[in-house]
């Protein structure tokens, strides 16, 4: 194999390590629904010499010389952004979603200042306000919740609004399985004069493939990471609306200058590049016809899981993801069991909190899982469904594991359940089938 020869040739340890996680990516089946497979011309241009460059500012406002490229790399990717997300700026530096989302608080808050978001155990980010992150230390943050049905509780929604009245409101989250409601956000938001924030990162690919709901005529200012569905490089990118404009003239440059100089110094030029790589490729009808099957196959999914006795958050989908609530496998506080158990077997996924979570984000009775990556190695509906069997056989494997109520129990019980799971003929068979099916989808066929 000739890939990363230069890599071999340096650093045999390292080049052992990436030729295993590559094994890895290629005979397991990734789930995890912030996780995609990048096109060969994304991975060239992360590869590439714009990693040599150093390039404070802004196109035409830079603080180093020898930027005349570098500018129209980045307005380029800029005007994609604008274009796909139908909006009026777009600011393409953030590293991440996360030093994204810091960002809008920069731009139009100040310290203190209340917001309002998802609560973590409930499926909201972190940078949504979450107390252990910055956001939530330094902003005053007020968290809605979902109902049993895990729809986000819009009565609540409502009520705290009047009472708090938040500087900024955000949208979005990290395991929802319904559409977003940015036109019932942006009424509330509009209510109290508050910024409105819909965070995308999960679902930016189904959006620009018509896939889920539109935010650009509600939101402000729309977030995303430029990694999951889609489908770029890890980066994060901030755009502005027709709707921001209107409310806050100055909203583009606040953005810009609380990116740089507020937040972060020299923009990630190679990861500029692969995201307007990225977006050249949303832009194309096959991009649409991808964003429905990750839609189309995640429902099979649901169905097939549903079928096999198993209990769905909401008790299917509406986007890429399943919640599985595995009260009824395990009890509370499961979720590690499945996760583990489905690891062995090659299924990649994370166990997550449920609606109304028993237990605790770090021993949570669920797991979330996701078909963007399946998808893009060319899995359809009939292949979901045979996924979503092994899932039923490998639980039926494990099912009466329970997590000791005594906690000085857990350490003990835990790594006996781990070696029992190493241990299992059934599940090294149901490994080897696995391995076998997923070698059959190629991990770069769809961009060749
Ligand atoms: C993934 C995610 C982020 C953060 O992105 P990172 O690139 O991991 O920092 C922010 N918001 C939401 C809703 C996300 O799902």
């Amino acid at each position: 194999m000739n890939q990363y020869k230069k890599i071999r040739e340096t650093d045999k340890v390292l080049s052992a390590y990436i030729q295993e996680e590559s094994h890895r990516q290629k005979y397991g089946l990734e789930m995890i629904p912030s996780e995609n497979y990048v096109s060969d011309a994304v991975l060239e241009a992360m590869g590439s010499i714009l990693t040599n460059k150093y390039s404070e500012g802004y196109p035409g406002k830079r603080y180093y010389g020898g930027n005349e490229f570098i500018d129209k790399i980045e307005l380029l990717t800029k005007e994609r952004a604008e274009k796909l997300f139908k909006t009026v700026h777009a600011n393409v530096q953030p590293y991440s979603g996360s030093p994204a989302n810091l960002a809008v608080y920069l731009a139009t808050c100040q310290p203190g200042d209340t917001v309002m978001g998802l609560d973590l155990t409930h499926g909201g980010h972190l940078t949504h306000g979450w107390k252990v992150s910055a956001t939530g230390i330094f902003f005053n943050t007020v968290m809605y919740h979902v109902t049993r049905e895990g729809r986000v509780d819009f009565n609540e929604v409502k009520e705290l609004v009047k009472k708090f009245k938040p500087k900024l409101i955000w949208t979005g989250a990290t395991a929802y399985v319904y559409q977003y409601e940015f036109d019932k956000f942006a009424e509330i938001a509009d209510s109290c004069g508050a910024y409105f924030a819909a965070d995308i990162a999960h679902t930016a690919g189904l959006v620009i493939g018509g896939a889920h709901l539109d935010p650009s005529p509600f939101a402000h200012i729309i977030t995303t990471t430029t990694h999951k569905t889609l489908r770029g490089p890890r980066g994060g990118m901030i755009m502005v609306t027709k709707k921001g404009v209107k409310k806050d003239p100055d909203l583009p440059q606040k953005v810009d200058k609380a990116v740089f100089p507020g937040l972060q110094g020299g923009p990630h030029d190679h990861t500029t590049a692969a995201i307007a790589l990225a977006l050249k490729e949303a832009e194309k009808a096959s991009f649409k016809v991808y964003a429905k099957l990750i839609v189309k196959n995640s429902q099979a999914l649901a169905r097939q899981l549903i079928k096999n006795g198993l209990k769905l958050v909401g008790n299917g989908t509406e986007n890429h993801m399943v919640l599985m609530d595995l009260i009824p496998v395990f009890g509370p506080g499961g979720g590690f069991f499945a996760q583990y158990a489905l690891d062995r077997v090659g299924i990649t996924l994370n166990k997550n909190t449920i609606p109304g979570e028993p237990m605790s984000p770090f021993y949570p009775s669920g797991v979330r899982l996701g078909t963007p990556a399946l998808t893009t190695r060319g899995l359809k509906e009939k292949d979901l469904i045979r996924v979503a069997d092994w899932i039923g056989l490998v639980l039926n494997e494990v099912t009466g594991s329970k997590l000791p109520g005594d906690k000085d129990e857990r350490k003990d019980y835990l790594e006996n359940y781990r070696r029992k799971v190493d241990r299992s003929a059934n599940l090294g068979k149901i490994k080897k089938e696995i391995n076998h099916f997923a070698g059959k989808f190629p991990i770069f066929a769809w961009n060749k």
